[in-house]
């Protein structure tokens, strides 16, 4: 439009300023989307990132803050967010953050439905891996041979019941809470570091790039030690990575989840990607993420090199049975962790049975019945006061649980509810009623005086399953 010196026209008003907008982005889908870019300094520990985030406000309101979970700010100065904003602003944005909870105020209201982008610039300094046998410690640390890095970005918290959940972390089991999401990671790590991650990598010279859909999590490892052996089991493939000192067992190792994989797809339904990594860390014990599997390096100690009669065997079975509960079937690990502990554990047993028949009651003797479990298996982590304790009910009588009603129900009726829990609650956060739904889809009979044996707040059982208790659930 052209101006004229003197127009006849009458003159137009001046804007009025416009109100300020927050910048909407088309969400990809209907998960989080995280971009996380980071340089490794390994020999310092030292993960500098820039991290985005997009994603539908997940509430059907407006909302003027969101909130995250930070686990690696468990250890105090671990990570330094040094910025928040929304995508390519020239503004910061004002964030607080208490302890694992961060807490970013939006400068103007995002509506219900919208989507934005997030962006942190943040350092983390990994910790040193501390020396802990029970369950629970660091899953974000480094040691003398490789670092892990676990739960250790800004996780956008889901949104639960009308809230975030936010829960305190506690230091005992899997004090995590987490969305589906899809994830790119592109990792710049010095030469001569070889590092293991889950999901799709395209290697270019120092650049490692991830792709990983649909996961819980986003998890790596890194070493200048790890000797990597491969196979295959269904068109899956299988990676080790180990130390030179343990390389020798990688066969066994991978044959083992071989197995696993094998027998669980049977069992409860099909692995979903096509890679899984295992991966050797100094971390004392196992632990499961999407896609891929830390095993401690403790655990290798002591394996003769054949044979089923050790942790290393038992515990590759269990984690690798936590992509099936825990990774696809997911469930509360903080308020709810028999659903996924118990439930591995029951896989464990069953890989013995099928695979090392003669050594099943070895396994049922050995890790659950000469303890002498005791404890309900259903309190949340909060509720066991230190990890043998916690170990005892859920890890050991869970299992127990899960033996009783398979006898109870009789085994073709227990693995039709299992394949079936599998395939409805799929890439769900599972409960204990949607497990109890699915007992009696196969069963009519009464489960309720098993349950009262092992739960300290029995279920509201299906009516079906639980003689027409006068509380009891009618399902539709
Ligand atoms: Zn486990």
């Amino acid at each position: 439009m052209a101006f004229s010196a003197c127009g006849t026209a009458s003159p137009t008003p001046p804007p009025s300023p416009s109100p300020s907008i927050l910048p909407t982005v088309a969400p990809l889908s209907d998960r989080p989307f995280y971009r996380l870019n980071i340089s490794l300094d390994y020999d310092q520990g030292l993960i500098l990132a820039q991290e985005r985030v997009e994603f539908v406000n997940p509430t059907n309101i407006e909302i003027t803050a969101v909130k995250f979970n930070v686990p690696p700010a468990r250890h105090h100065g671990a990570i330094e967010i040094r910025d928040a904003r929304i995508t390519g602003q020239a503004k910061s944005l004002t964030f607080t953050q208490d302890k694992t909870v961060l807490t970013v105020q939006l400068a103007e209201a995002l509506p219900a439905g919208k989507s934005i982008s997030l962006a942190f610039n943040f350092t983390l300094r990994l910790p040193q891996q501390g020396v802990s046998w029970g369950i629970g410690g660091d899953d974000t640390a480094r040691g003398p041979n490789s670092l892990i890095a676990g739960h250790w970005y800004i996780m956008l918290a889901p949104y639960r019941n009308g809230a975030w959940d936010t829960p305190n972390y506690f230091p005992l089991g899997d004090s995590y809470t987490e969305s589906l999401a899809d994830y790119e990671v592109n990792i710049i790590a010095p030469a001569g570091v070889t590092l293991a991650g889950a999901g799709f990598v395209k290697r270019n010279d120092r650049l490692w790039q991830y792709e990983l859909l649909q996961a819980r999590v986003f998890a790596f490892a890194a070493s200048k030690n790890y000797k990597v052996r491969q196979s295959e089991v269904d068109g899956i493939t299988l990676l080790h990575y180990g130390y030179p000192t343990h390389d020798v067992f990688a066969d066994d190792v991978l044959i083992t989840a071989e197995r696993a994989v094998k027998l669980y797809s049977k069992l409860y339904g099909k692995y979903p990607y096509d890679k899984l990594v295992i991966v050797e860390i100094d971390r004392a014990q196992g632990q499961e993420y999407s896609g891929l599997v830390a095993l401690g390096s403790g655990l290798y100690n002591g394996y003769s090199g054949s044979g089923s009669r050790h942790d290393l065997i038992s515990s590759t079975a269990h984690e690798v049975a936590h992509q099936w509960w825990y990774h696809v079937v997911g469930n509360d690990q903080v308020r709810t962790p028999w659903l996924d502990e118990a439930f591995a554990r029951m896989a464990e047993y069953r890989f013995y049975q099928t695979y090392y028949p003669q050594d099943a009651d070895w396994w049922l003797s050995f890790y659950i019945t000469t303890r002498n479990p005791q404890g309900a298996i259903d309190l949340p982590l909060s509720g066991y006061k230190d990890p043998p304790t916690y170990i005892s009910a859920v890890y050991r009588r869970g299992v127990q649980f899960l033996i009783d009603l398979r006898k109870l129900m009789g085994d073709a009726a227990f693995d039709a509810t299992m394949s079936d829990y599998y395939v409805a609650q799929s890439y769900r956060l599972a409960s204990t009623d949607a497990f109890f739904d699915a007992v009696a889809r196969h069963t009519d009979r009464d489960v309720s005086l098993l349950v009262r044996n092992y739960f300290e707040n029995p279920p509201k059982l299906p009516c079906k399953i639980s003689a027409n208790a006068p509380d009891c659930r009618k399902l539709s």
